[in-house]
């Protein structure tokens, strides 16, 4: 495919900070693709380059060469441009303005191609050969209480979710939508309004003054729906992010005003796994603890998912898998910075077993690629914030979209 023009534009995410769009065009097609960020950043991934700087090299160095080829495949695209760059983190043009382009070919190639997104995104991973339709929205995880390095209060752990387990995501959207409100409406009454506020990834921020009492409030309500409904509703679970309150200096983790060794927090989250019947705990230890990660792996019941630790990159994957430090991984095309590289990532983790949960990054555009992603990989979940703020609520939006053309193949 022949590009007739190519575009890299600044817009604003939403912490209000600058961030990437590109737009490509062939003869008859256009299609955009737009970059998150992260905070809760590990050592590990992709370059970011600032985002003038990259709009200055794309113009200077990159356009020419994207207009002068043919690229027939993804990959010849994505690799071309890895080439291009010729670093190991991507810091020459930016894991940002690569996985911006590399984005927005596949929109463009799946047009070309007559071809949903997430179908285009599907016969990439799994090649002709192995080709299925998707036929499954994966598990949506909705973040609605923020701590840690996403909201202004006293909670260590970065993201209190809950999980619906209603057969198809339309009627889970729904019922977290009133989760999420009867949320609210408790912790206004409890706190006062003027104490609540919202996180980076649109869950409550609120004067919680220990993780167990966030997981309290949400088993509550959890418990409400099941005496109402007759049927068991949400799966909780958690993102620790442990990162963020490790003291590299100590080895050990800050909690409450108390440190923690590795062992000690061990015992905290086991405590926590069976109190609220944790379905899944991310990030349990910080990005190098391959070893803690495996102990608490051996956990029933309980997906143990990587995320700094892994950070979408295939030599992290290997690492963790080798040592069997968890048992599912967060995909963030960004940490790495480009779509194949994601799907290597992917077929990696499928392979040895493990469960792919897509993510979406704490600041965020309007952009819904990562929909089709979780869809096209047949993901076991996604991970796009609390069922509120526009640029959540556009993931939820096309993976309602997705649920009844897949309905109707
Ligand atoms: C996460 O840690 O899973 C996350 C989405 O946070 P961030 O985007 O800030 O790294
Ligand atoms: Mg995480």
């Amino acid at each position: 495919m022949r590009l007739s023009d190519a575009t890299v534009k600044i817009i604003f995410d939403s912490r209000r900070q600058e961030t990437l769009t590109a737009e490509l065009f062939s003869e008859n097609f256009s299609a955009c693709a737009s970059i998150p960020s992260g905070k809760s950043r590990s050592s590990f991934e992709a370059f970011v380059l600032a985002p003038h700087r990259a709009v200055e090299i794309f113009n200077k160095e990159v356009k020419s060469e994207l207009l002068s080829k043919d690229f027939l495949f993804q990959e010849d695209f994505d690799n071309f441009l890895i080439k291009l760059d010729g670093t190991n983190n991507k810091s020459r043009l930016g894991g940002n303005l690569i996985l911006s382009l590399s984005l927005a070919f596949a929109r463009l190639k799946a047009k070309a191609e007559g071809l949903e997104l997430f179908d285009y995104i599907n016969k990439l991973y799994r090649g002709s050969l192995h080709y299925l339709p998707p036929s499954f929205i994966p598990k949506p995880i909705f973040n609605v209480i923020n701590g840690g390095a996403h909201a202004k209060n006293k909670l260590e752990f970065q993201e209190f979710q809950i999980i619906p387990q209603h057969s198809s995501f339309k009627d889970g959207f729904e019922a977290a939508r009133k989760f999420y409100k009867e949320l609210g409406e408790n912790l206004n009454k409890e706190f006062g309004k003027e104490e609540i506020s919202l996180g980076d990834e649109g869950g409550y921020s609120t004067p919680f003054r220990s993780n167990d009492e966030a997981f309290q409030e949400l088993k509550q309500i959890s418990s409400k729906f099941f005496w109402r409904t007759g049927s068991f509703s949400f799966h909780l679970s958690c993102d620790a992010a442990a990162n963020s309150f490790f003291i590299k200096s100590e080895n050990k983790y800050k909690i409450n005003e108390e440190k923690f060794s590795p062992e000690e927090l061990y015992l905290y989250h086991e405590h926590l796994i069976h109190k609220y019947s944790l379905i899944a705990l991310e990030d349990p230890f910080c990005e190098n603890a391959f070893s803690d990660f495996s102990k608490i792996n051996k956990q029933k019941g309980v997906y143990i998912i990587a995320d700094d630790l892994t950070s979408t990159n295939p030599s992290r994957l290997k690492m963790a898998i080798n040592s069997a430090s968890a048992d599912a991984l967060i995909i963030k095309p960004n940490q790495i910075g480009s779509l194949s590289e994601t799907l290597e990532v992917a077929r990696l983790a499928h392979k040895s077993g493990w469960q792919l949960i897509v993510s979406h990054r704490s600041g965020e555009t309007e952009d819904d690629f990562i929909a089709d992603l979780a869809v096209g990989l047949s993901a076991w979940g996604i991970k796009a914030g609390a069922p509120a703020t526009p640029e959540r609520l556009s993931k939820y939006h096309r993976l309602l979209e997705i649920e009844k053309i897949i309905s109707r193949l």
